[in-house]
């Protein structure tokens, strides 16, 4: 969505107006990489711009939650909700991040502890073996004549890295191979599901119920699979805010990019997603 689309949202007030409908929503903000852009040469930048979202972008916009009173949740908590042991707060947030990009111990982990929120990030168990990147980062790769060590300059984090942020991070599972699990049957998808969990809670020593769908792709086999296994979340393509009520589907997202400074944070808290829909089934395209 263009700069003029957002501004006018923010200014007309039509975005206060959905701000305030989706007060008692659970929001869920996806992120990937957290870069420093004061380190020039950063690998981030290079390799996937597209998903690295500035430390300063990334710092203020987890301030202004809590200035606005969000409280940060984590999917321990989603599942005392689910069971009705805990109740929520007006507003409440899930930061999390998808593909467990090393950079978020360097950049995000010291600014979730200084304004005291937690996160989940969501691990491919490939990248933490240090065994391969995603497709689009090999490919870029390429392009540009860089060769990819993985051990020498490592993108994702290790194990050892994740068991150190414990103590406000929990992990999910986002696939062995980072592939599209809409397009996989039998024993590759089952391969990337259970092992997904097994994998890291043996590694970290923790239990783990939430499943990022790599690319959100996701059907009704893979949901009865997941579920089976002993997820009790997902998150997928739709995206939005969620009704505390139906936190057994599919959980809706808002994906924050690198152009997204607090004011577009304020606008897809708001009116951005809903108007999209309505946007979207007027030009006849299918929304998730
Ligand atoms: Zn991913």
């Amino acid at each position: 969505m263009s700069k003029i689309v957002f501004n006018f949202l923010y200014f007309s007030g039509i975005n206060y107006f959905f701000r305030l409908l989706n007060e008692k929503k659970l929001v869920l903000l996806g992120y990937h990489s957290i870069v420093d852009l004061s380190k020039q040469n950063d690998y981030a930048l290079e390799l996937y711009p597209g998903l690295a979202v500035s430390k300063n972008h990334f710092e203020n916009q987890i301030s202004y939650l809590k200035e606005k009173g969000y409280v940060f949740l984590n999917f321990s908590d989603l599942e005392l909700v689910k069971e009705g042991k805990m109740l929520t707060s007006k507003k409440s947030a899930i930061i999390y991040f998808d593909d467990g990009f090393r950079d978020i111990y360097f950049n995000a982990y010291p600014i979730l502890k200084k304004y005291d929120a937690r996160a989940t990030i969501f691990l491919t168990i490939d990248f933490v073996n240090q065994n391969s990147a995603s497709k689009s980062i090999v490919e870029n790769a390429k392009t540009r004549n860089r060769k990819l060590d993985f051990s020498a300059t490592p993108i994702y984090l290790s194990w050892r890295e994740c068991a150190l942020m414990k103590d406000i991070i929990e992990y999910g599972a986002h696939g062995v191979t980072h592939q599209k699990l809409n397009e996989l049957g039998g024993q590759d998808l089952d391969r990337e599901i259970q092992v997904s969990k097994n994998e890291i809670e043996r590694n970290l020593n923790i239990r783990t119920t939430a499943f990022s769908y790599p690319h959100g792709r996701f059907n009704d086999v893979t949901e009865r699979e997941i579920r089976k296994a002993g997820f009790l979340f997902s998150i997928s393509t739709k995206y939005g805010a969620n009704d505390i009520r139906e936190l057994g589907r599919p959980l809706r997202k808002i994906i924050i990019g690198p152009e997204d400074d607090v004011k577009s944070l304020e606008v897809k808290l708001g009116a951005y997603y809903p108007l999209r829909t309505i946007a979207l089934r007027l030009l006849g395209k299918n929304y998730g």
